[in-house]
């Protein structure tokens, strides 16, 4: 068993915080993800137009059925360049809001009555991110001379700066506020295609079960002890109160198919949780063919010792810990991830 590249990452970010509690009342309010979403990198996936240049090239190399190795290699080129260039590009990576920009969405759809008191709840929050370094601040400008999109880090403020790039000295400007952005790490979580919502929602709906003790680990790789062979994985394995959890997670019923199915039949005869379960970030429409589908493989698991179990926003439970908007808790927790 290895923790796969995916928990890694999801580990890395929740160690920004100082409680798990704390990190997944973040995590999981829905201003501060659409905040993080809008901050991080997007895809190239998510751009209609690299879909279409690839699939088009594609279609002429199937079309003309000499599909060699040549012209596979130069569409794999293509692919990975522009995966590359995403994640190169200066003002996708600068990617910011300064305080102002941050409060107006937050007071969208709010009435007037309650702006002050919303605007001190919303510094609370965004100086708890900036002091964890889960958001950096800093002064982010344009170089007259190259172009260049420079950055400053509020550690490193000066009143002069110089381009990093063309070394031309400028003046940090002197009106207007500091800028926010993601710190580089947290980036790659919040990335479209990362899909670490759903598993960051699945793990809180566990935790909120726990009464005295809650263990987790995040998404690991099994392998065949004698072949070495990697042979599947688990999204979400957890403890509570003793209780041992192993979760496959999938952001909607699309995904939920016969093979999904069967390989967590499989995990759970082979690990033997007190639970398998399945938990979908989607409402589930009852008498659906997913749905009989489920019903027929539940009904598998009841001459056996392990349970199973199907998570979906319609049996959920409320969000966690609530609120206007996610705050410090103020005590801290020991705890490792
Ligand atoms: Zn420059």
């Amino acid at each position: 068993v290895r923790i796969s590249d995916k928990g890694r990452d999801l580990l890395g970010t929740l160690q920004f915080f100082k409680s798990l509690p704390e990190a997944l009342s973040y995590l999981t309010d829905p201003y501060w993800t659409a905040v993080f979403s809008n901050l991080a990198f997007t895809s190239p996936a998510d751009k209609q137009k690299n879909i279409k240049d690839i699939s088009s090239r594609l279609k002429v190399l199937f079309e003309e059925e000499q599909s060699d190795g040549d012209h596979l290699e130069h569409l794999a080129k293509r692919a990975l360049d522009l995966v590359q260039r995403g994640y190169e590009s200066q003002s996708e990576r600068l990617r910011s809001y300064d305080f102002e920009q941050l409060n107006r969405i937050f007071q969208k759809g709010k009435g007037n009555d309650q702006g002050n008191e919303r605007r001190n709840l919303l510094e609370e929050s965004v100086t708890y991110l900036r002091d964890q370094g889960f958001l950096w601040q800093g002064f982010k400008w344009t170089c007259s001379y190259c172009q260049h999109q420079n950055w400053v880090n509020l550690e490193d403020l000066t009143p002069v700066a110089e381009c990093e790039i063309c070394r031309h000295a400028q003046s940090s400007r002197v009106s207007g506020s500091l800028d926010f952005r993601l710190n580089p790490f947290a980036h790659h979580a919040f990335s479209s295609s990362s899909a670490q919502g759903p598993v960051i929602w699945c793990i809180a709906q566990l935790l909120q079960r726990a009464r005295h003790s809650f263990g987790v680990a995040p998404a690991l790789d099994l392998y065949d002890p004698e072949s070495k062979k990697h042979i599947g994985d688990i999204d979400v394995s957890a403890n509570v109160d003793g209780r041992i959890y192993l979760v496959e997670v999938k952001s909607s019923f699309a995904g939920v198919t016969a093979s999904v199915l069967s390989e967590i039949a499989t995990l759970a005869l082979e690990l033997r949780p007190d639970v398998a379960m399945l938990a979908v970030h989607s409402e589930l429409e009852a008498e659906s063919d997913v749905d009989k589908m489920l019903k027929q493989f539940a009904s598998t698991f009841s001459e056996l010792d392990v349970q199973f179990e199907l998570l979906h926003l319609g049996n959920a439970r409320e969000a966690f810990l609530g609120g206007e908007i996610a705050l410090p808790i103020a005590n801290e927790m020991t705890w490792s991830a």
